[in-house]
């Protein structure tokens, strides 16, 4: 959602693009006014899926504010993903500048070394795909983020840690959905597909795919 802002060039885009390049976190009020934005659509009414947020103790607390308002039952899912596998998969991303496209080194890689497959551009990686700023990522998402589960666990949300790591997207959505379902949390036809879930990314900081 942010980047989506960004690409757009306008005020809250500016205000966080050069926080998100130094790998910090968009600050809380930036953030809580988005979602509040976002939740009022009409795609939302019926529930959404919150992907890498909240990232603080103060998103939390208005998010869990905002959707009691709107009478939904939150779930937390964990995905739990050792930090050395995430720091080499999105160390080995490229992007390719002139028409966007996204490779991995690893699980997509271009036909021909560093260079797009679609228009021949040499390929870079982004500054928020760089080791270092991935790290200091990782260690915000340590010191801010994890206190969010107790949190979340205190106020009676229900919280699933999944191991995100040796599985397919397809295989990790139906182990969350078989879980939610085994814990009386989903109607047994629950769509699969993501796409009918309404997902809402809003940053993508730290597991992003
Ligand atoms: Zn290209």
């Amino acid at each position: 959602m942010l980047r989506t802002h960004i690409e757009a060039g306008d005020a809250v885009g500016r205000n966080s693009e050069g926080l998100i390049k130094a790998g910090k976190l968009a600050p809380d009020q930036l953030v809580n006014d988005l979602i509040r934005d976002r939740l009022a659509q009409a795609d939302c009414q019926e529930g959404m899926i919150l992907d890498g947020y909240p990232r603080t103790l103060n998103q939390a607390k208005v998010l869990l504010d905002l959707v009691r308002t709107y009478g939904f039952g939150p779930v937390v899912v964990h995905l739990v993903v050792d930090h050395e596998r995430i720091v080499a998969r999105l160390s080995g991303r490229r992007i390719c500048p002139l028409c966007g496209t996204l490779y991995s080194l690893k699980t997509n890689p271009p036909k021909i070394a560093g260079i797009c497959d679609l228009d021949g551009t040499k390929l870079v990686t982004r500054e928020d795909d760089q080791e270092p700023v991935i790290r200091e990522r990782l260690d915000q998402y340590e010191v801010q983020t994890r206190p969010l589960l107790d949190y979340f666990r205190q106020q009676g949300v229900p919280v699933f840690e999944v191991g995100g790591a040796g599985a397919t997207p397809d295989q990790i959505s139906n182990t969350i959905c078989d879980e939610l379902r085994a814990a009386g949390l989903a109607k047994a036809g629950m769509a699969r597909d993501r796409a009918e879930a309404g997902v809402l990314s809003v940053s993508d900081a730290g597991t992003r795919n």
